[in-house]
Parts: structure tokens; sequence; C-alpha cells
């Protein structure tokens, strides 16, 4: 080699160690080898991961066009949260008037309100829920004979009268998804069909909705929804199921008790059950063909309600009326924060007294020989 080439060969040499040197000096780690790195929080944040070979100034740059997209979410966010914030929250007397229903409850002892006809102003309750662009979601279970028997009426009804104008997800849990009926859909309306296994008794087909539920709302639901109901699927929309019936925990009074006194209720009253309620004591009979709130509130709700159900397996005892039974313990716990009227899911078996105004949600017949796997 002359000397030209041993020249420039040191220099070579001199410039990939001053390189190499630079870089370790001004390394923010002090990580000289560019190691990817796992995005274990353990090992590090993600602002010391590196390209396998990339050097940091290249690494880096591609870090700041990341950097801005987060701060761009982050800004929309803020802007997202300004927006909402800037909407006046609804007190309760904006949009409901206790007094328009004599004759019934209409507000509980901790002041919830209980929703009658004539007791809200729909009007006001949209135009603030309209500019919240919230989504509800609705879950409904048809296991076995139940598909064929009222599966479509149902979503076809909902489809109808539920949260018309609102963006609507509907979650429906089924043994045979092959089964499902081909409906169609307003255009704010959308369906997810989720298969589940089918249960040997038609009490733990009811009760382990509990589990299910909440199984989808952490995976999903809760990134899905804003307001989350959970209905039977044997029984019929009748009229508008609106917005006035949404907040942060809900519960449906059961047509046949809503005039009853708490001492006749059919909680049950066996203290080795997690469902008990003694005598003298609870609020309501509530219905667990509806119920509803927040996703976090009925993840409570289901979680709740599903570990009674278990302690009670283990203990070899099964509630008077399987998970309606713990679910009147879980709202006897925790009070619900806003009542359905029995208009909300009637059973014209009872006839029709004038307290009944219009039926939203109409029982189907209770047909058991025929839809129920083991009577
Ligand atoms: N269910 C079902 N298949 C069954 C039993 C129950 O799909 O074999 C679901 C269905 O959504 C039903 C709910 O569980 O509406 C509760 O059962 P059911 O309506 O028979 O109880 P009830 O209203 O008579 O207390
Ligand atoms: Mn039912």
């Amino acid at each position: 080699m002359n000397v030209k080439g041993k020249v420039i060969l040191l220099m070579l040499v001199v410039s990939t160690v001053v390189f190499v040197f630079w870089e370790y000096i001004n390394s923010s780690e002090g990580s000289f080898l560019w190691i990817y790195q796992s995005k274990n929080p353990e090992v590090g944040d993600s602002s010391s991961q590196k390209g396998w070979w990339f050097p940091n100034w290249f690494d880096n740059g591609t870090h700041s066009y990341q950097e801005e997209e987060e701060e761009d979410i982050e800004k929309g966010r803020e802007k997202e949260q300004t927006k909402v914030n800037n909407i006046k929250e609804l007190s309760l007397q904006d949009w409901f008037n206790p007094k328009n229903r004599p004759g019934v409850v209409t507000v509980t002892r901790w002041n919830a309100p209980v929703v009658w006809e004539g007791t809200y102003n729909r009007a006001i309750l949209e135009k603030y829920y309209a500019k919240r662009k919230i989504t509800v979601g609705l879950t409904v279970f048809a296991v076995g004979r139940y598909i064929e028997h009222y599966l479509e009426e149902f979503l076809t009804s909902a489809n109808t009268y539920f949260m018309v104008g609102h963006k609507v997800i509907f979650y429906i849990m089924m043994d045979d998804v092959s089964r499902m009926p081909s409906i169609e859909l307003d255009p704010l309306r959308s369906f997810k069909v989720f298969e589940i296994k089918s249960e040997k008794r038609w009490q733990d087909i009811s009760m382990m909705r509990m589990k299910t539920i909440g199984e989808h709302i952490l995976a999903h639901i809760q990134h899905e929804v804003d307001f989350l109901f959970c209905m039977d699927v044997d029984q019929i929309f009748q009229d508008n199921f609106g917005v006035e019936t949404l907040g942060q925990s809900v519960a449906q009074l059961q047509a046949w008790w809503y005039k009853a006194d708490p001492y006749e209720f059919t909680y049950e009253r066996r203290e080795e059950s997690a469902a008990y309620i003694p005598f003298g004591q609870g609020d309501f009979y509530y219905h667990a063909a509806i119920f509803g709130g927040t996703p976090i509130q009925v993840l409570n709700l289901t979680q709740e309600c599903f570990k009674g159900i278990l302690q009670d397996k283990e203990n070899d005892i099964e509630a008077e009326w399987h998970d309606e039974s713990h679910l009147n313990k879980y709202f006897f716990l925790n009070k619900p924060t806003k009542i359905l009227s029995p208009e909300y899911c009637w059973d014209y078996h009872i006839g029709m007294p004038t307290d009944i105004k219009i039926v939203k949600i109409a029982w189907q017949t209770k047909e058991y020989n025929l839809v129920r796997n083991n009577v």
C-alpha cells in the first residue's frame, strides 16, 4: 500500500473512532450498541428503543414523527374534551318533573329519579345527547330454542324503537351463530355476533350471562360504547326506549311487584345464599330482564353478581330467582342512580292499569315448555 492509501485508511479509521465516540457521548441512555429492546416496561420506556443497527440520529428522526403524531392525537383529545366540557351538564330539574305523575313513586329515598311517562322532557335530553355523540350498546342472549322463538322480533323491534337517532351496537350472544336471523338494520345501528357455550340447565344459561357480559365489557365493549343495556330476549319493543333511560346505573321495576310491600318481594330469604336480603329490608323488586348503565358500572354489577352465583355454587345453594336474586342483592347494596317504571317492561297479563301510559317493551308470553331445555 502506498502512502496515499495509508493516509486514506488512517483517516477512515480515525473518523470511524470519532463518530462512534461522538455517538457514545450523545446517547442519552448511554447505550452504545443499538440493540433492539422489547417493549417490556421493566427494561426501559419506549424512548430507549432503537432499531438494531440504525444510528441514533436516524432513529431519533423517526421518533420525532411519532411524537408529532402522538401530540396531534393528544391535541385532538383535548379539543374533544373542551367541546364536551362546554356542553352544559344537565341537572335533574332540567329534564325531570316528578310532580307530573302523582300516584306513583317518582323519586327514591336516595333521590334517584323513577322515570315514568310524562316525567321527562325528551327534547331537552335529545339536544344534550346529540351534542355528545353517544353510542349505546345492547347485549342480548339467545341460546337453544330462544333463537327461533324470540331473537328476530326482539332485534327488529329494537331497531325501530331503541335509542332512535343515536348510534347503537347490538351485541348478540348465541350458541349457534349460523342461526342468526337475517335482519336489516337502520344506518346508525350495527351488530356484533358472538358464539358462546350453552349450558345444560336453563338456570345456568341465564346466570352465566353475568360472566359473559363482564368478559365482553372488559375485552371490547368498554371502548365501544358510552352506555350499555343488557336485556332478556323474550320481549318486544313497542314504543320509544330513549335517552331518558340513560344513566350511571339503571334498574328496571318488575311489573308484578311495583306496588307491593317490600315484605312480599320474592327476594332470596335464606341466609346461606349470597343473594340474601332479610325481611323488612330492600327498596324495590328489580327485573333482571333489563339493566344498564355506563360500561364500568355494568362491569361491576356483572362481576359482583357472578361472584355471588359462584359462592352459592360452592355452598350448594341456588338463589330462588337465579341471576335476578343476585341482581336484587346488588342494587340493594349499590343503589341504582335511575329506575325505569314498569312501562318500560310491561306484562299485559296483568291488564292495563291507568298507571301504565305507554308500554315501551312488552313481555312475550312465557312458553317455558317449548323453549327451555329442562323444565
Ligand atoms: N336464555 C336463553 N336460552 C335459554 C334460557 C335463557 O337464551 O335456554 C336467555 C334469554 O335471553 C332469556 C334469558 O336468558 O330471555 C332469561 O331467561 P328467561 O327469559 O327464560 O327468564 P324469565 O324471564 O322467565 O325469568
Ligand atoms: Mn325473560
